[in-house]
C-alpha cells in the first residue's frame, strides 16, 4: 500500500509542484490549503508524513502542527516545516514546538523525493 503524505500548502503553485513530484513517486498525496483543513484532514487520514507550510492565512502552519502534536491522536505522525527565508536562524523554533524537521523554502525539487523517502524510512525505523 502506498505510503500516505498529506500536503498543507496556501500556495496554488507550491501545492500543485509538490503534489505532481510526490504523484509521480507513487506516494498516495492529500492536499489542504491551510491549517485549519490540514488538521481535519491529518486526523482523519493519519498520513505517514506531513509537509507544513508555516505561512499561511488563517490558522497557520505553527498553530496546526502543535495541535496536531499535542493531541493523542496525531502526535505521533511525522510533521515537517516548510519554512521561508525570512525564518532564517528560527529553524529551532520548529523543532522545539514539536516539528520533526525542516524544509526551507524554496524546496529543492530535485532534492525532495529523497528526503521525503529518508522520513518515511526514518519513521519506519522508529
Ligand atoms: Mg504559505
Amino acid at each position: 500500500m502506498a505510503q500516505k503524505i498529506l500536503i498543507v500548502e496556501d500556495n496554488d503553485n507550491n501545492r500543485s509542484l509538490f503534489q505532481d513530484i510526490l504523484r509521480f513517486y507513487d506516494y498516495d498525496v492529500s492536499v489542504a490549503i491551510d491549517g485549519e483543513e490540514g488538521v481535519a484532514l491529518a486526523r482523519e487520514l493519519l498520513p505517514d508524513l506531513i509537509l507544513m507550510d508555516i505561512q499561511m492565512p488563517g490558522m497557520d502552519g505553527m498553530a496546526a502542527g502543535q495541535i496536531l502534536k499535542r493531541d493523542p491522536l496525531t502526535c505521533n505522525l511525522k510533521i515537517i516545516a516548510l519554512t521561508s527565508f525570512a525564518m532564517q536562524g528560527d529553524e529551532q523554533k520548529f523543532l522545539a514546538a514539536g516539528f520533526d524537521d525542516y524544509l526551507s523554502k524554496p524546496v529543492n525539487t530535485r532534492e525532495l523525493p529523497g528526503r521525503v523517502k529518508e522520513w518515511l524510512t526514518a519513521e519506519g525505523l522508529s
